[in-house]
């Protein structure tokens, strides 16, 4: 019928008019992020094996991991670094990783007032993963249970 599209929009205005409004007033107020939002990446140094596929699989070529011999055919992982002023957060790395040691999740919030403090090392991945892990019920963004704090490679962010 002619005019019921028009009748169809003009409805759904007008209850719209009469509901609560959704926005939130950020910063002051903020949203719930469900546990599993894809929010950012997140790097869990206690499952990297220091393989280098997800360096590989990187577009951008912005993970930078150096490892080092160590023990029964294993890698010590001595440098893992992001940079996060070339990452498109396309997830690509989080596909490729056969260990799930990094995923997507993490702050939301993530911005930074010097550009630079966008490259981060092996120390800061490892404080903000261990911050996440502290606020989340040590559960990864994964929703898999975060490692056994009482181990000896588990470092609580000091
Ligand atoms: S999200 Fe994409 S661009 Fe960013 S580090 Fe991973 S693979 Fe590279
Ligand atoms: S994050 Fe995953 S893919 Fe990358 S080096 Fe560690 S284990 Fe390998």
């Amino acid at each position: 019928m002619y005019g019921l599209g028009v009748l169809r929009g003009m409805a759904i205005t007008l209850r719209r008019a009469f509901t609560a409004p959704i926005t939130v007033q950020y910063p002051e107020e903020e949203r719930i992020i469900p546990l599993r939002a894809r929010t950012n990446l997140t790097w869990f140094e206690e499952r990297c094996t220091g393989c280098s596929t997800c360096a590989q699989a990187c577009p951008d070529g912005c993970i930078l991991v150096e490892t080092s011999p160590g023990e029964d055919r294993s890698f010590n992982v001595e440098r893992y670094e992001i940079d996060f002023r070339l990452c498109m957060y396309c997830g690509l790395c989080v596909e490729a990783c056969p260990y799930e040691a990094i995923q997507a999740g993490g702050p939301l919030d993530d911005a930074a007032v010097v550009f630079d403090h966008l490259y981060r090392n092996k120390e800061t991945l490892t404080g903000l993963a261990q911050r996440y892990l502290q606020e989340h019920g040590n559960v990864y963004p994964n929703g898999r249970k975060g490692p056994d704090r009482s181990s000896s490679t588990f470092r609580p962010e000091s």
